[in-house]
């Protein structure tokens, strides 16, 4: 077995059955770095103060991950797991997006896409419209 990092794209490798006797891939396909990356990160996050949705999606997500890689622990104050790049990349991505602060070892190589909140836009767009128009993006994010 060998990985090896693309020249042209670092962020992507050639992965499989490689034969040092003929110097060639026998079979390999590509893949990301991340996907490749057999670190267990330890990440952990307090869930105090954090508005009541985001809190109760961050634990729906929680439970439904089921991997027998990842160890954790989730209370109503926190949480901390371990596992691989590739299976906390999502939890990553909703603490990110919502601005929660977390810890994660060794420090996460990867790029964490942030998804801005469903209807921020819309209610700036909304309030340009109506002035008088008196409701917030997280009261409308409740209602989804
Ligand atoms: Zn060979």
């Amino acid at each position: 077995m060998k990985t090896e990092v693309l020249e042209d794209d670092p962020s992507e490798v050639e992965t499989g059955i490689f034969c040092e006797k003929c110097n060639k891939w026998v079979n390999s396909f590509y893949t990301t770095q991340k996907d490749v990356d057999d670190t267990v990160y330890l990440l952990k996050a307090s869930l105090q103060g954090i508005e009541r949705n985001v809190k109760k999606k961050l634990l729906e997500e929680l439970e439904a991950y089921k991997d027998w890689k990842m160890k954790k622990e989730v209370t109503e104050e926190g949480f901390a797991l371990d596992g691989r790049a590739k299976n906390i990349s999502g939890i990553l991505i909703t603490l990110k997006s919502n601005d929660i602060s977390y810890e994660i070892e060794p420090p996460y190589p990867y790029e964490i896409p942030v998804y801005k909140k469903l209807w921020t836009e819309e209610v700036e767009r909304l309030k340009a419209m109506n002035p008088g128009l008196n409701v917030t993006a997280e009261e409308l994010n409740a209602l989804k």
